[in-house]
């Protein structure tokens, strides 16, 4: 089974890298393809661009076993809509290869509003990263779409390409791409929220650097 982690990665942190392993561990996945997005559908525009997001994601990845960049997303114009990334998947993989998408909590509680959301599990499983204790709340849009989906047993998964829902415990670390991106523009180190070799890359190419300083131009 192919776990999908789709996501800005603006920069790629260890909240992503840990919630990839974990799945990995948890579903038995062969390999989990990290997706970054050109052009976010729900968000203004990134804080780096495209290429720049993909190479930091390769640097992370370089070493991790099972761990693929997938490039697919990049280069497709207009909005990266989820439902055409399974599809594009689908058309090299076939209908047959399990998929699962990993997906935040918070991000499966908005599904219902993602693009041809009511097909999404005829392509693909969908795993959602819960805390450990958490007792997930779903909302009746949701409810409607799981219908008996859910499962608590990964052989499930395997047993076919799509069309499951599994909630799994993991490490929640509070990291985000947005306050690393804050510390960065104030000067302060995001060491130790993500690897070396993506700080070290960020740093010799000045990327989220501070903002240009407005005040001294703007004649309001
Ligand atoms: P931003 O702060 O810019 O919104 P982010 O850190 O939330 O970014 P995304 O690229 O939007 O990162 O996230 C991609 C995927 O990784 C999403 O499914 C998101 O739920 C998940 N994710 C992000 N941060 C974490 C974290 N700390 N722990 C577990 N999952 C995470």
């Amino acid at each position: 089974m192919i776990g999908l982690l789709g996501g800005t990665f603006d920069p790629i942190h260890y909240g992503h890298l840990r919630v990839a392993l974990e799945m990995r561990e948890a579903l038995g996945l062969d390999e989990v393809r990290f997706l970054p997005c050109g052009e976010p559908p729900h968000r203004g525009r990134p804080g780096a661009d495209a290429k720049t997001r993909a190479a930091l994601t390769a640097i992370a990845l370089a070493g991790e076993p099972g761990f693929v960049l997938d490039r697919r997303e990049l280069t497709r114009d207009g909005p990266s809509y989820t439902y055409d990334t399974l599809r594009s998947l689908r058309e090299e993989y076939g209908e047959q290869r399990p998929f699962c998408l990993i997906v935040g909590a918070d991000a499966f509680a908005g599904l219902p509003s993602w693009h041809r959301a009511g097909d999404l599990l005829g392509l693909t499983h969908i795993a959602v990263a819960r805390r450990p204790g958490e007792t997930p709340v779903i909302a009746p849009p949701l409810a409607a779409l799981l219908g008996d989906r859910l499962t608590e047993n990964p052989a499930d998964l395997s047993a076919a390409p799509a069309g499951r829902v599994i909630w799994v415990e993991v490490t929640q670390l509070a990291i985000s791409a947005t306050a690393i991106r804050e510390r960065l523009r104030q000067g302060r180190s995001p060491r130790f929220l993500m690897p070396d070799a993506v700080l070290d890359a960020i740093r010799k190419q000045g990327l989220y650097g501070r903002e240009p300083q407005r005040a001294l131009t703007d004649p309001g």
